[in-house]
């Protein structure tokens, strides 16, 4: 995935940032909980298409995540 193009992507429902799950390949939208699917590289901003997230997926309460990435 292109770090520009994801900078440009955002959640057609709520127009809120975007977060990558390089593992999954999908875009979460915490506030919606949904997961747009990138297919190819191409990432599907429908939300009809978008799956919606697992509740430990969804908006956590845990600030200051460090040691990963
Ligand atoms: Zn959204």
């Amino acid at each position: 995935m292109d770090k520009e193009l994801l900078a440009m992507l955002v959640c057609p429902l709520c127009q809120g940032k975007l977060k990558f799950d390089r593992e999954a390949l999908e875009l979460h939208c915490v506030y919606d909980g949904l997961a747009y699917p990138i297919e190819d590289g191409i990432p599907v901003m429908l939300p009809e298409t978008a799956r919606a997230l697992d509740v430990d997926e969804k908006l956590t309460p845990s600030p200051g995540r460090t040691g990963e990435g």
